[in-house]
């Protein structure tokens, strides 16, 4: 990245048209139009560098990738219509049938459904390493690992996994390393300093940051993202011009937010701290959390997510729920509105107990995603829910 970070942000843009606008135009179109023969021949024998249909690309979705690219200090990119068209998309691009995916066991549900459900029909295989047992990594490594796989911070627990570590691993035994940098957003965190091959997010949360649109987005080398577009351009996830455009407007406020998404979420966990009534808090700049200083050697500031433990269980945890009055109730996270979710009871409902607690979530877990209101607004409406 040549110029700072909320510069590229604000700066980096797809040749303008004729009209010179200043914001970017949507480029609300399926295709593009040749000059003739020969023109279109070349295009589709990728001779030239244009958009073709926007199965492939398009200005917009073009325009995000490379914004993302400069954030995350990748060769090249491609975006997804959500989250997991990403995790998908960029799996299934580069695994055959007989090799083994080697993931953190904290990782997104849907993530986990995917590796528990589906890769087996097409004789994917995978193991879960624990996040707090690093050294036990190579131990698990098969003759037929391919991807080494993981999340940090993770979702719901907030716990914090090495980068370092897991880039040493992974160059050692030439694994394919795959980061999903959602929870902290490429302004916290940038997975590719510490050995990334690929980086996915899904774009729905602190990328757009207002609950508009799903969106998705794999960055990394040349060589392996050219495999995912391959991949992706026969089997059409990419991502609508409009919503493209929606997200590109919404990384030039990225830094801005993010600042203080981060500065909401510290002042509650160091508020849930000091309450009677909370069993614990996890949050990766709360001195207290075991990775402290792991969260701190890789992460700009700690992220928007909360965890904690209400005093009384299932039972309390409900009762605190059921009385929150402005924080929204929903399963979104990175949004300007602060959310609180139960996680054992929604996202995480279909893992077994064995498999929540794996993953740090006990029965009484609450995530806050922190939003922009003010923090004195948002401390007022648990400490009414909490009494
Ligand atoms: C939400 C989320 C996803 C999936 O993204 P969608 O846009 O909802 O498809 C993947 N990974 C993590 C960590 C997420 O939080």
């Amino acid at each position: 990245m040549s110029k700072k970070f909320e510069t590229e942000a604000i700066r980096t843009q797809v040749e303008r048209s004729q009209f010179l606008e200043h914001s970017a135009p949507m480029y609300l179109t399926s295709s593009f139009v040749f000059e003739d023969a020969e023109d279109m021949r070349a295009s589709f024998a990728e001779e030239k560098d244009r958009n073709i249909y926007s199965r492939y690309s398009n200005p917009n979705t073009s325009e995000f990738i490379d914004k993302v690219c400069k954030m995350e200090g990748a060769e090249d990119g491609f975006a997804f219509a959500s989250g997991m068209a990403a995790v998908f998309s960029t799996l299934a691009s580069l695994l055959d049938s007989g090799d083994h995916i080697l993931s953190a066991g904290s990782v997104f549900g849907s993530t986990h459904s995917l590796f528990a459900n589906f890769f087996p029909k097409w004789n994917i295989s995978y193991d879960y390493f624990s996040i707090n047992e690093l050294d036990n990594i190579e131990a698990k490594i098969k003759p037929t690992t391919k991807i080494l796989y993981a999340e940090t911070p993770t979702n719901p627990g907030v716990d914090v996994v090495d980068l370092e570590v897991l880039g040493r691993i992974a160059k050692k035994h030439n694994l394919i390393l795959i980061i999903d940098n959602c929870f902290a957003s490429p302004y916290l965190q940038q997975p590719i300093k510490f050995g990334a091959d690929l980086v996915i997010h899904s774009g729905t949360k602190l990328m757009d940051g207002q609950g508009r649109v799903l969106a998705g987005i794999t960055v990394g080398s040349k060589e392996l993202v050219d495999k995912v577009y391959r991949f992706s351009r026969i089997t059409g996830p990419a991502l609508s011009p409009f919503n493209a455009w929606v997200l590109s407007k919404s990384l030039e406020t990225l830094a801005l937010r993010v600042d203080r998404h981060c500065e909401n979420a510290l002042k509650l966990a160091e508020y849930l701290e000091k309450h009677e009534k909370i069993n614990w808090v996890r949050y990766p700049f709360l001195k207290s959390h075991p990775k402290y200083q792991v969260a701190k050697k890789q992460m700009k500031a700690g992220g928007c997510v909360v965890a904690f433990e209400v005093e009384g269980g299932v039972e309390a945890g409900k009762k605190f729920f059921d009385a929150i009055k402005m924080l929204s109730l929903s399963a979104n996270l990175g949004d300007s509105r602060s959310i609180v979710t139960h996680p054992a009871s929604t996202t995480h409902s279909k893992l077994t107990k064995e498999e929540r607690l794996a993953s740090g979530i006990t029965d009484g877990s609450i995530r806050i995603s922190v939003g922009l209101e003010h923090i004195d607004d948002i401390i007022a409406d648990i400490e009414q829910a909490l009494g």
